[in-house]
């Protein structure tokens, strides 16, 4: 049912100022932005091989993104797993007693549907099921 690692997500303090990096330094192309309302957070996304760098900037100071980089400083804020369908991976989670933050799933960034499972259940590794139509 997990397909690959479709991203990881990674939080900054500011898109613009860690662009030059992952552009020129690692030769990385920026596949796109976007700002998810709902999780005030604004998206970068840059394809490697078959998976992707998703940079994180929090678009508000209790966003939580903000909160994490208070708290861990700036990083690896989660690991996303696709999965080809999510409300199925959701029961094959329940069925197995995992935590999860999400039950149902949400819509994330590029309109994937996304559900988080919490770290309780995952030796404090933030893991994101996302299923993403390409
Ligand atoms: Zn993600």
């Amino acid at each position: 049912m997990i397909e690959k690692i479709d991203h990881i997500g990674i939080a900054v303090k500011s898109i613009d100022d860690v662009l030059d990096f992952y552009r020129n330094a690692l030769g990385l192309d920026l596949e796109g932005t976007e700002i998810v309302e709902d999780q005030n957070v604004k998206t970068a996304f840059l394809p490697v091989g078959e998976s992707e760098f998703e940079l994180l900037e929090s678009t508000s100071p209790d966003g939580p993104i903000a909160k994490f980089i208070e708290k861990k400083g700036e990083g690896i804020q989660h690991i996303s797993l696709k999965v080809d369908d999510i409300e199925e991976a959701l029961k094959e989670m329940k069925e197995n007693d995992v935590k999860m933050i999400d039950k149902e799933p949400r819509y994330g960034a590029g309109g994937a549907k996304i559900a988080f499972l919490h770290p309780k259940s995952t030796n404090g590794v933030l893991l994101e099921l996302s299923e993403r139509k390409e």
